[in-house]
This record gives C-alpha cells, structure tokens and sequence, in this order.
C-alpha cells in the first residue's frame, strides 16, 4: 500500500487538474453564448460609434477565439495529465538517464528541455491556427508561414540563451549550495529579471521588430508638453511597426530607469487622431504614476520567494515525487514537476490578479481623465474597440475572471462621468 501522503497528493492533484479544467470551459462557453446573445444589437452606449456589422465581426472573432481556447484547455490538461502521473517524465528521464548516467547536471538540463520542448511542440499548431485560420479569417494576419517560422527559431534561440545560463545555475546550486540553495536562487532569478526589465527594449525586442523614433512634429511637440507636465523623463518616442504581423493597434512604455521609452504602435497612429493618442499616452503614464509596475514587480518577487521556498521544502519529501508520477528522486525532477503543476494549485489567484489589474487600469484612466481629455480617451477607446474587434458584451463572470481591463462599458461610462 503506497505511503499516505503520496496518495493525497495524487488525489489532490487530479482533482484540481480536473476541476480547474471543468471551470475553464465552463466559462468559456458561458462566454461564447453571452457574446452569441448580444450580436443582434450594438449596446445602447455604442450605437452612434460602432455599426452592426462591426459589432457582429467582433462577437464572431471573440467566438472564434473562445472557442479555440476550449480545445486548448483539453489539450494541455491531458498533456500534463501524461507528463506526469501517466509517466511521460519518467520515461523521458529513463531515456536520458541512459545516455548520461552519470553527469546529474547536464542530464537534468536535457530533461528539463525536452519536456519543455514537448509542451511547446503541443502548443505550437494551436498558435499556427490562431494566426492563419482565425486572425487571417478576420483579416487581422499579416504574417507569412516563413515570418511565423523565423520568428519562432528566433524566440527559440533567445530564450535558450537567456534561459540556459538560469537553468544550469540552479541545477547548480540545488547540487551544491547547501539548504538554502532556493535563496540564493531567488536572488539571481530577481536580479536577471531586472536586468531583463533594463535590456529588454533596447537589445531584444529589437530583434523582432523596427523601432524608429517618431517623426511627425506636431505630434512631437503635444506629447513632449505632456511628458513635461507630468514631470516625466523618456529616453525618446518611438514607432514600432507592428502593422508587419498584425493589424491590431497599441501603445506602450517599456523598461525603467534610464532605458524608458515610449512605443507607438504604427496601426495606433494611423488610426487616432493627436489628441486621442495625447490622451492614451496620458493613460499609460498614470500607470507609471501610480507606480503599477514597481508593484507588479515587488509582487512577483514575493510570489517567487515563496514558490521557491515552497520547492526547498518538497524538494525533501519522498511523496512530492511519487504523489506526482515519478519513481526516480532528482533534483531537476523536482523543479520540473513544481513548474508544471504549480499553475493548478494557483488558479483560484487568477481572478484576484485580474481583479487588481483592472483597479490598475481604472487608476490610468483616472490620471489620463486629469491630465488629458477623458473625452478623446473615450473616442481612442472605441476605435480600438472596433478596429481590434473585442467584444463589447463580454460574460460578466468570464471577464471577472480573467480580463486584465474592465469592460468596455463599464470603462467608458466612468469616463463618461468626468466630462459631464
Ligand atoms: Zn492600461
């Protein structure tokens, strides 16, 4: 008779694979027939802005896409199902164990790509579709097969660079650096996400896309005045073209520090007019003001500090492994396991993340209201709305649970509240 606590665990863990994904596709669908109910009519809000036929193409593109994601959902549930209990990590561990019986690291590292490898292999036709069925139906692709492929040797080839040094250096320290290795691997993990924050914008996104700095002058000279008004510092405006893969609209700030800068989207600033794009650069601005991304960061340290305490622990108990499928004891079966079952156990945080992120975004609209115009913002919003074809009737509880911004109604009535 197996040893209790390995059955609770199998137990446990089987249920919350089973539970989590029941409650996947049980919004999922919710969302679909939500959004299939309101088709025939633009929302009250919306009805001077968006027309019918725009409306329907964005309940049909959000079905689509739902739809997708409920096949997904299956797929990866019985993916990890066969990684683990049904033995796929044992059996991929044998075959390498085989080959380098004695080198633990090296060994650990092939394990750990491979099974990573096997996940992105799964995941991979489900992105090709998403790309060239769904977005092509919807005239959203730009890319070409060949764009697709390259960027995926590419994305490859970066995290393997990055991640490669990471990897062997926890391999490393859980061999030989004592009881608090997890710490010391806390500390490297921390500090290479920051350099990543710093070098990310100017080194690799670069390799994926054109960044030139932005030339129309009058645009120019409105967003300088209002960088200057709210006593922000920018290491320059910047147009990406992201019109080369798809023709949805953006704009952000990435990196801090001295590396900040302000990216446009080229379909943005086609679309919106200058005092629209004045005033969702006076939304993303507020989300540097209220400092959204300095929190979001000291919480995803403490969220690794504790995972990584957490796994300092199992990584001693006999049952982690055999509760999870595997015979043989190792430390990179331990980081492996952790990494690919610790998302079930923190589903139920999903909503509590996204909950958190649209106060966030509630707070930039707020800022954007104060310092630009909540009028213009409110026009942006809509356009991207219609041009992006996201839903305007999203399921309430579906979005409560996963969207990281608020319904477009709710968002927009707020607006709507500063400017009468
Ligand atoms: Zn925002």
């Amino acid at each position: 008779m197996p040893f209790a606590p390995t059955l609770i665990l199998t137990y446990t863990f089987v249920s919350l694979l089973v539970a989590t994904t029941l409650v996947r596709i049980w919004l999922a669908r919710r969302h679909v027939t939500h959004v299939q109910a309101n088709r025939n009519q633009v929302p009250a809000a919306f009805k001077d802005s968006i027309a019918l036929d725009a409306h329907q193409k964005a309940a049909d593109y959000s079905t689509a896409k739902t739809k997708l994601v409920i096949i997904e959902t299956v797929v990866q549930a019985l993916l990890l199902a066969a990684l683990t209990l049904g033995g796929g990590l044992q059996w991929i561990d044998d075959i390498w164990h085989n080959m380098l019986p004695t080198q633990e690291i090296i060994r650990g590292a092939l394990v750990i790509c491979s099974a990573m490898l096997v996940s992105s292999a799964i995941d991979l036709p489900f992105e090709y579709y998403k790309t060239f069925v769904v977005d092509e139906t919807f005239g959203f692709n730009k890319m070409t097969p060949a764009m697709f492929f390259s960027d995926l040797i590419k994305h490859s080839l970066v995290g393997l660079a990055l991640g490669a040094p990471i990897l062997f250096a926890a391999l490393w320290l859980m061999q030989g650096a004592g009881q608090y290795w997890w710490l010391y691997l806390w500390v490297i993990w921390s500090v290479f996400n920051l350099v990543m924050l710093a070098v990310y914008p100017t080194f690799i996104a670069p390799l994926f896309n054109k960044f030139s700095p932005l030339k129309d002058e009058n645009l120019k000279q409105r967003i300088e005045t209002l960088l200057t008004k709210c006593g922000f510092k920018s290491q320059g405006l910047f147009v990406m073209d992201g019109s080369s893969r798809s023709s949805h609209g953006n704009a952000y700030f990435t990196g801090f520090g001295a590396s900040k800068r302000v990216v446009f989207f080229d379909t943005l600033l086609e679309r919106l007019n200058v005092d629209e794009i004045e005033a969702v650069l006076a939304h993303e601005l507020g989300h540097f003001k209220h400092h959204h991304v300095i929190k979001r960061i000291v919480m995803l340290f403490s969220i690794s500090f504790l995972g990584l305490a957490l796994l300092g622990w199992l990584i001693n108990q006999p049952w982690f492994y055999t509760g999870l499928g595997v015979t043989q004891i190792s430390n990179y079966m331990a980081l492996i396991l952790f990494l690919l079952v610790s998302p079930i156990f923190l589903f139920l945080l999903r909503p509590m993340m996204a909950s958190y992120s649209r106060k966030n975004e509630f707070e930039a609209d707020d800022y954007a209201a104060n310092h630009a115009s909540a009028k213009d913002l409110v026009k942006a919003l809509v356009k991207l709305y219609r041009d992006n074809a996201s839903t305007l009737t999203p399921d309430p509880l579906h979005s409560a649970f996963y969207d990281s911004h608020p319904p477009a109604s709710i968002r927009i009535s707020k607006l709507a509240a500063y400017t009468s």
